[in-house]
């Protein structure tokens, strides 16, 4: 067996989507009601080392992950991001994209979304 959890995972079917290239499954650790990932089904830490054909696969599977999510938790916004290297915060080295729903008045003051991997940067509108 893999010594990847996301290979693991995949090579056990424990997906909520799936097409020949990319999955679907949900965070383990939400950040947020219906927080899920996508992944490639092929082991490969960099998401820009994927090829085209994954890479739009990974989309596919997305939308249909923002399908599902918008029928079970109808959230009123989302951030979609992708973190590329450990320097960029990835954890996990199989590549993946996060959908992470949001939902009105779950922060203070939600302006600048992804902006907020560097905080001291983030409030441009100052
Ligand atoms: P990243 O930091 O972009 O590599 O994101 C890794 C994500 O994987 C985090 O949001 C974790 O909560 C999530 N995660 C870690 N282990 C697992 C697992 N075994 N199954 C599902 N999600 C996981
Ligand atoms: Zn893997």
């Amino acid at each position: 067996m893999s010594d990847c959890d996301f290979c693991v995972r995949i090579e056990q079917g424990e997906v909520i989507e799936q097409s020949t290239l990319a999955v679907a499954f949900a965070d383990a650790f939400p950040i947020s009601p219906g927080h899920t990932l996508v992944v490639s089904k092929r082991h490969e830490p960099d998401f820009f080392a994927l090829s085209d054909m994954e890479q739009a696969a990974l989309w596919v599977i997305a939308l249909r992950a923002r399908d599902r999510i918008m029928a079970d938790h109808a959230p009123t916004g989302f951030n979609v991001a992708i973190n590329v290297g450990a320097d960029a915060g990835q954890t996990v080295d199989h590549a993946h994209l996060h959908i992470v729903p949001r939902y009105a008045g779950d922060v203070d003051d939600p302006r600048g979304g992804v902006r907020w991997v560097i905080p001291e940067h983030a409030r441009y509108w100052d």
